[in-house]
C-alpha cells in the first residue's frame, strides 16, 4: 500500500478528499500537474484567488515569512508575486508537500523550508512581513458564535501576535469568519504608535469563507 501523504493510497485524505474534491481547483489551479495534499491540506488550504490577493499586498522583492503553511498555498501565491519566503512549519511531512507544490508552479527556488516550532523560531527571525495562518482548532472551530482569538492553536491569539512582532509590525492573519473584530482591533493598539489595521471578508463563490487581518503597512 502506498502510504505517502497525499498519494492515492494515503486513506484519511481521500475520505476528506471526497468532500472538497469538487473544489479542487480553486485550491489549487495546477492540482491536475500533480498537486499533492493531505488530509487537513484539503480543509486548512487557502482558496488560491484568497491566497493571491492576500499576497497582492506585498511588495515584490520583499521577504516574507509563511509560518504555520500547510501544504503552501499561501508561500507558492507569495513567491509568484515576487516575494523571497521562508517557511515556518511543524510538520515534515506537510514541508515536503509544500516543497513538491512549489516545484510544480515553478517556484520552489524562491522559498526556503524550515521545519520547526513558529514559537521557538520567531525570536531569531526577521522579515518585512509575517503571514499567520494557525490551526483554528479543525473543523469544530464553527461551533461557537464568535471565535474569540482564545481559541487559536497552540498558542492563542495575543501571544501569537506577540510573537510575530518580533519579526515585523506587518503581519497578515488568516482567520474564521466570525472572529472577534474587536480583540483583532486591540491588538493594532498594543502597538505604540498602533499599527494600521484593517480586516477584509475572503470569499469563494459568493460564500464568506474567512476574515483576513492586515496589520501595519500591508494595510490599506
Ligand atoms: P486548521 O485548524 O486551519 O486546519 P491545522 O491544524 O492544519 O490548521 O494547522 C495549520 C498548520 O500549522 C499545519 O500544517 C500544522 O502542522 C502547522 N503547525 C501547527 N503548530 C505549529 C507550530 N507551532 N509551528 C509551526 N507550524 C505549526
Amino acid at each position: 500500500m502506498n502510504t505517502e501523504p497525499g498519494r492515492a493510497g494515503d486513506a484519511a485524505a481521500e475520505a476528506v478528499a471526497g468532500k472538497y474534491w469538487a473544489v479542487r481547483h480553486s485550491l489549487f489551479s495546477l492540482y491536475d500537474h500533480g498537486v499533492r495534499m493531505d488530509a487537513e491540506g484539503w480543509y486548512s488550504v487557502t482558496p488560491e484567488a484568497v491566497a493571491a490577493a492576500q499576497a497582492a499586498r506585498a511588495t515584490p522583492g520583499s521577504l516574507v515569512v509563511d509560518a504555520f503553511s500547510g501544504v503552501g498555498g499561501n508561500s507558492i501565491q507569495f513567491a509568484l508575486r515576487g516575494c523571497y519566503v521562508v517557511v515556518v512549519e511543524i510538520d515534515p511531512r506537510k514541508v515536503e508537500l509544500a516543497r513538491h507544490n512549489a516545484r510544480i508552479y515553478g517556484v520552489e527556488d524562491k522559498i526556503e523550508f524550515v521545519v520547526g516550532d513558529f514559537f521557538h523560531l520567531a525570536p531569531y527571525l526577521k522579515a518585512d512581513l509575517v503571514f499567520l495562518s494557525p490551526p483554528w482548532g479543525g473543523p469544530s472551530y464553527s461551533q461557537t458564535q464568535v471565535y474569540t482569538l482564545d481559541l487559536l492553536q497552540p498558542k492563542d491569539g495575543y501571544t501569537l501576535f506577540q510573537a510575530a512582532k518580533k519579526i515585523s509590525p506587518n503581519i497578515i492573519m488568516f482567520l474564521p469568519r466570525h472572529v472577534d473584530i474587536t480583540q483583532l482591533e486591540e491588538l493594532s493598539w498594543s502597538s505604540s504608535p498602533p499599527l494600521h489595521f484593517e480586516t477584509e471578508e475572503n470569499y469563494v463563490q459568493d460564500r464568506s469563507i474567512a476574515i483576513t487581518a492586515y496589520f501595519g503597512i500591508v494595510a490599506h
